[in-house]
């Protein structure tokens, strides 16, 4: 057969082959501490889980509206509003996962040749959705800051200009948990109006911060028209499993991304549907208890770093934290699994070599372990 371009672009996504790597291990029998796959380790809420299975027993198993059941479309638009954004129900599509919200959005703001700015270390599907989309990519390095953005505006300024078309912006991070400063989005507001760029806003890990309220994107001045929000249930409300998701934007957005929505996956699962309405609107103390675990768990691994003489940059949020390694990282990952079956991310992945990510979506007991593990194998 013969394949199209733009799929023989793109790679497996690296965080689940690992995942499914240490999975096939534990499969063997072996005890995998698995810090890999960015999925949080508390069920889903008990009352999420009930408003599931009471849709399906009321028969809400047929397609719905392509963008969404009015009811969660709305109480999305309720969230987001909270959040200082003024969306209404209509400027809302809701998907199977936040990822098919980034691939419709992706595959409908970027034309061959359009450049991307990315600011690294990105999440993998970042890149493989803008090439899939035929975009070039232009990359900003936030390694050299600790992973902040407000050092590297002057970075930034250097790469966005006239040519750029769009930039994806994700605050809380994936990998590195940054959660960026009021005045580092001030200043990509700046940029975006001076240079008439889109801002894709990945706000998936809002609900995580430890520190700080996080400020929405596209709530700064200016920001309105040219910003696409992209949120989800899997990593606030543990609902990995469930795929759902949604993006909102100018209305103009949504009638052009949703023709895509509507050809590919027509609608999002209808109970899944419902039981995002109550996980939105029941649950913040699970959220709350669920925040204040991962801060623990945050709190645990940079004393355990430090004790080991490891200097690790403090995330403010997300449950990720980047570890910096002596070797290659992807040698030192592969290592890590083999002799001490503790499974992490390259961040080669991410564009950031010369560090693991580690998930803390684990007991504190499975943290120790890990560590310890490593260790002992002369890992750290
Ligand atoms: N954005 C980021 C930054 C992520 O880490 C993830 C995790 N998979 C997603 C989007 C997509 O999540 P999901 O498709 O499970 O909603
Ligand atoms: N986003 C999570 C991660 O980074 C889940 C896996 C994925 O979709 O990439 O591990």
């Amino acid at each position: 057969m013969e394949y199209a371009d733009r799929i023989t672009r793109v790679e497996p996504s690296a965080t689940l082959a690992i995942s499914a790597l240490a999975s096939e291990l534990e499969a063997e029998g072996a005890d995998v501490v698995d810090l890999s796959v960015g999925e949080p380790d508390a069920p889903t809420p008990e009352n999420v889980v009930e408003a599931g299975k009471d849709a399906m027993d009321a028969g809400h198993t047929g397609y719905t509206t392509s963008a969404g059941i009015p009811e969660l479309r709305e109480a999305i638009a309720e969230k987001l509003q909270a959040d200082g954004l003024e969306h209404g129900p209509e400027n809302v599509i809701v998907t199977p996962g936040a990822k098919q919200s980034l691939y419709e959005v992706t595959q409908t703001l970027i034309d061959d040749g359009d450049e991307v700015v990315l600011l690294d270390p990105a999440w993998v599907s970042y890149e493989a959705m803008v090439k899939l989309a035929g975009g070039s990519l232009v990359r900003v390095d936030l390694s050299p800051y600790d992973f902040a953005l407000e050092p590297a505006l002057p970075d930034l300024e250097n790469v966005i200009t006239d040519e750029t078309d769009l930039a994806i912006v994700n605050s809380p991070a994936n990998p590195t948990g940054a959660v960026y400063t009021d005045a580092a989005l001030a200043g990509v507001r700046d940029l975006a109006v001076e240079h008439d760029v889109t801002v894709v806003a990945d706000e998936i890990y809002g609900e995580i911060t430890y520190d700080v309220e996080p400020t929405s994107l596209g709530s700064l001045s200016g920001m309105a028209d040219r910003t696409v929000t992209v949120n989800g249930f899997s990593k606030a409300y543990s609902m990995t499993g469930w795929r759902l998701g949604y993006y909102a934007g100018p209305e103009e957005l949504i009638a052009q991304s949703g023709k895509l929505h509507s050809h590919s996956v027509s609608c999002a699962t209808n109970f899944v549907q419902h039981a995002g309405i109550e996980a939105l609107q029941n649950t913040d103390e699970a959220v709350e208890e669920m925040v204040r675990t991962f801060e623990e768990r945050r709190d645990l691994l940079l004393d355990l770093f430090a004790d080991a003489g490891v200097d690790v940059p403090k995330p403010g949020g997300a449950f990720y934290l980047m570890l910096p390694v002596d070797s290659p990282d992807t040698e030192w990952c592969e290592g890590a699994l083999e002799d001490a079956h503790v499974a992490t991310v390259p961040g080669s992945a991410f564009g950031a070599p010369g560090y693991a990510r580690l998930s803390y979506a684990a007991s504190e007991e499975r943290l120790r372990e890990g560590i310890e593990r490593l260790d002992d194998a002369g890992y750290l």
